[in-house]
């Protein structure tokens, strides 16, 4: 273990079976040695700074029906909603006034969020805030839509590959849905130009150290520039309402190892690690993210935006507390920073 620990120091390339070997050797010490020497890392290439980005939780429709989420086409117990292009323009007003300048617009994948429309919004927003950046997040379209959203303004898309694994993938969604085209979405958005992320859930069903060394592996080949990881939480509604949550330990000690895998990474503590435990997102940026992504949400809709069980919205993950996330940065050490912040991968 020492070895690898090493290897993972010093920055090297980690095989799938070292990979494995690290993630069955966790105990609490090792994880409080990766989490030092991530954080190390993050203070190298960010100093002290966290990152904000305002999160507008845009659509819960969706025409999928992956079995993890609240919002998949089977619930019909969820509320559905959909933004209209002056409410997400309001959160923009409001999130630029707070101090937010990156806007992420997530969500289901809605047939009615042509690309026609979802262009007007994005260069709507790019007219009125030119100096700010917009993530989308808004799931698998073609490359020629990517490339029409990219040329709207759109600088950064978040798609998380969810498992690299094909057995496991197909464990976690229904047979439409394919891990194949799912990477390839991934690699056209990172041809056009976008800042990209990719990611996983941690503890989802049926994931195991084989399957997470193959999404660390992914990470190591694709060299993404954002990653999204937080733990799986049930959500009643679905299909895997009965099964276990992901910890915090095992999400913290994979944060730690990204960073140190890919060390300018931008690597959000999400709402889902603060959702499992109260101090989870400080943890997160503790462990080697650097990234918050409060909800700039109409607070009416936020409810009805349910992924998982019990998500939380009214803390410092709520935009409008951005002050109280600041002096929560303050307290372990970082400040929140008022900039676009971007990926150093493309200076
Ligand atoms: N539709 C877009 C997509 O497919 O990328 C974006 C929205 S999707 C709901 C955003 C992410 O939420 C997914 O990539 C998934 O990893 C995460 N998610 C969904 N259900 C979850 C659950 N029960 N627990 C934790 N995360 C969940």
């Amino acid at each position: 273990m020492h070895e690898l620990i090493k290897k993972l120091f010093n920055g090297q390339v980690l095989k799938k079976e070292e990979l494995k070997a690290i993630l069955e050797g966790y105990t609490p010490d090792i994880a409080k040695q990766l989490a030092q020497q991530a954080s190390q890392i993050r203070k190298k290439w960010y100093g002290d700074a966290v990152y904000v980005r305002g999160l507008i939780e845009f659509t819960n429709y969706c025409k999928n029906d992956c079995y993890y989420c609240g919002i998949r086409k089977s619930n019909c117990h969820a509320t559905r909603y959909r933004l209209r292009k002056e409410d997400i323009l309001d959160c923009c007003d409001k999130g630029y006034e707070i101090g937010f300048r990156t806007f992420v617009l997530q969500g289901g994948e809605d047939s009615y969020w042509k690309d026609e429309r979802l262009c007007e919004v994005i260069s709507a927003i790019k007219c009125k805030y030119p100096q700010c950046a917009i993530t989308l997040s808004v799931g698998e379209r073609s490359k020629q839509s990517y490339q029409r959203l990219f040329d709207a303004g759109a600088d950064r898309y978040l798609l998380r590959h969810e498992t690299a694994n094909e057995k496991h993938y197909s464990l976690l969604h229904p047979k439409n849905l394919d891990l194949e085209h799912r990477k390839q979405c991934l690699y056209a958005l990172k041809e056009i130009g976008y800042q990209v992320g990719c990611g996983f859930m941690v503890g989802s069903p049926h994931q195991s150290v084989d399957t997470i060394a193959e999404d660390l592996c992914f990470l190591q080949e694709f060299q993404p520039h954002m990653v999204g990881i937080g733990p799986f939480i049930p959500h009643k509604d679905t299909p895997f309402a009965k099964e276990k949550a992901g910890t915090l330990e095992m999400t913290l000690y994979l944060l730690s190892i990204v960073r140190l895998l890919l060390p300018k990474v931008l690597l959000p503590a999400t709402t889902a690690l603060g959702t499992i435990h109260e101090k989870g997102r400080e943890k997160g940026i503790l462990a080697g993210a650097n990234v918050m992504m409060p909800n700039l949400s109409p607070e009416n809709v936020r409810k009805n935006y349910l992924l998982y069980d019990n998500k939380i919205s009214t803390g410092e993950e709520a935009a409008e507390n951005l002050k109280l996330l600041k002096a929560k940065m303050t307290s372990i050490g970082c400040m929140v920073a008022i900039h676009r912040g971007d990926s150093l991968l493309m200076k």
